[in-house]
């Protein structure tokens, strides 16, 4: 039986999107040879990535301007790339999660680092309002949806400067108004691809103003002159990647996509709302992500988590046990997971309250 994977990242891609990387893994475009042993260089592999680019730009709208790009070394490296290549004196960010604070500690290395809010002291469990980001900032950056908290900011924040956003676990699920951003980028593992590439997008007359040197490898330009050839792009990452972008287009895009990410999140969300066992982590409702739902079991049967898992798992769930600093459950419903993995969890969480 094929298992219900609400594993959080690396996670469920599109059936469409394995098969057709195993089919290329045997035989890449009628080579003759696998995806595994050609070079990037080859016609076809540039269709690939040339395709992806374009898919890419389609889907999220991105206007004239901007540059696609297919990087290594994880979400993680942009969190060094972004201020190496957009922070001259100031940048604010503001504090959601482990995820923003690693971008914060890693901005801090090339300049003022102004943090708007955060909510660090609250173990992350709401999006900070009201806070005001100062009009000469290089750059607001902002992480969309934070995936070990399960809050997500789906709006474009309105702010005096322009936006830089870790878009890596929500990307594909809302339209972006992409003008507002200088950049942005999404390590490939949750809604995108295998692990090994990174997307990002970015507006060129934004490049090429610091004063200070940027080694090669970490300044956008190379990778954006190079069309992400610079040195050896991860190819099949990146071949998986396209797969999943024509799969976004063929369910009808990122409104379509959207609609049904809503179904799904309400879904449980009323599932855990109606219960008495279950309570979600996240105090205001209008910060919970649609992405990664977390929640854990009232006080009164707090005893049964380790007794909920051991049943889930045996109903064909994978991957629903809290990430270790919030405790409790999370399921991650990216866009590949069908509603029906959704449906299948409360089936369980319901049937094991009843038991109990
Ligand atoms: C997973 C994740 C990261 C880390 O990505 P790597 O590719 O492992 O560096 C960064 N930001 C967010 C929001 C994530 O979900």
């Amino acid at each position: 039986m094929k298992k219900h994977n609400f594993y959080a990242g690396p996670s469920i891609l599109s059936e469409y999107t394995i098969k057709n990387t195993a089919d290329a893994v045997l035989n890449f475009a009628d080579m003759g040879l696998s995806l595994l042993e050609i070079s990037h260089r080859s016609k076809q592999f540039q269709a690939v990535i040339d395709e992806a680019s374009a898919l890419v730009k389609e889907l999220l709208e991105v206007p004239e301007g901007y540059s696609v790009l297919w990087l290594g070394g994880g979400a993680s490296m942009q969190f060094c790339m972004i201020p190496y290549n957009f922070l001259a004196k100031k940048a604010a960010y503001i504090d959601t999660g482990t995820w923003a604070h690693n971008a914060i500690k890693e901005a801090r290395l090339f300049g003022d680092v102004d943090v708007v809010a955060s909510s660090a002291d609250a173990n992350y469990t709401f999006i900070p309002k009201g806070f005001t980001v100062p009009a000469d900032a290089d750059y607001f950056h902002y992480t969309s949806n934070n995936t070990i908290y399960g809050t997500e900011i789906r709006q474009d924040p309105d702010v005096p400067v322009r936006l830089i956003a870790d878009m890596s676990s929500d990307i594909f699920s809302r339209p972006i108004d992409v003008a507002k951003y200088d950049a942005i980028y999404a390590g490939a593992q949750k809604n995108l691809a295998p692990a090994g590439v990174t997307l990002v997008i970015v507006r060129d007359e934004a490049l090429g103003h610091m004063e200070r040197a940027i080694p090669t490898m970490l300044d956008y330009r190379t990778h954006i002159k190079k069309g992400s050839m610079f040195n050896t792009p991860p190819v099949l990452p990146i071949f998986s990647a396209l797969q999943t972008l024509k799969y976004y287009k063929q369910l009808g895009g990122i409104r379509a996509i959207e609609k049904i990410d809503l179904e799904k999140a309400g879904i449980l969300y009323d599932a855990i709302d109606n219960s008495k066992m279950f309570t979600g982590t996240v105090t205001d409702p209008a910060d919970r992500s649609i992405m990664n739902v977390c929640f854990v079991m009232t006080p009164e049967y707090k005893e049964l988590e380790a007794e909920f898992v051991e049943f889930a798992t045996a109903r064909g769930m994978v991957g629903i046990k809290g990430h270790r600093s919030v405790g409790g459950f999370r399921a991650s419903l990216y866009n590949a997971l069908p509603v029906e993995s959704v449906r299948a969890l409360v089936e369980c969480m319901k049937e094991f309250e009843a038991k109990h």
